[in-house]
């Protein structure tokens, strides 16, 4: 008996494991659900395509990696040694992106949360309430268009 898969329908898979979603990403959705939110996911027909999007609320979230997003004075943001300046000119550029969808989606009247993610990542389980309780604070709020969380906000 021969491997079923063949080279290419494996490294297919692997390609398919690697695109569903950031581990953050699935930490946040876990926990809007268990709070009692549905929200949908990857909705490609907003800016940007936020990640999660609460319609009954008319609030979308994007969970944003602090590397590639250039999160200021945060830990997991640091600059490779090497080719320092293509990297940040890179990241300028994305944030610029997520600033230019968040512009559209306020003209669009959907309020933004950001959700570093520095304010997912190992958050001990009294925070992720405290984090949560905030952001339902924020949803019943429509006064407040958008709010960010990240690891200084949280801790
Ligand atoms: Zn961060």
């Amino acid at each position: 008996m021969t491997d079923v898969h063949t080279k290419a329908t494996r490294s297919k898979n692997m390609a398919a494991i690697k695109n569903r979603g950031t581990k953050p990403e699935k930490k946040l959705l876990f926990l809007l659900r268990k709070r009692g939110y549905s929200p949908l996911l990857n909705v490609k027909e907003l800016p940007g395509t936020p990640d999660l999007v609460l319609p009954e609320y008319g609030v979308v979230i994007f969970v944003h990696g602090c590397f590639w997003h250039g999160h200021e004075d945060c830990k997991y943001f640091r600059l490779p040694a090497t080719r320092p300046e293509f990297w940040l000119n890179k990241i300028m550029l994305s944030k610029q992106r997520d600033e230019e969808c968040i512009t559209q989606l306020f003209a669009e009247n959907y309020r933004v949360a950001i959700f570093w993610e520095c304010s997912l990542r190992s958050i001990p389980p009294h925070m992720v309430n405290f984090m949560l309780s905030g952001f339902d604070a924020w949803i019943h709020d429509a006064s407040s268009v958008r709010i960010e969380f990240s690891s200084s906000t949280v801790f």
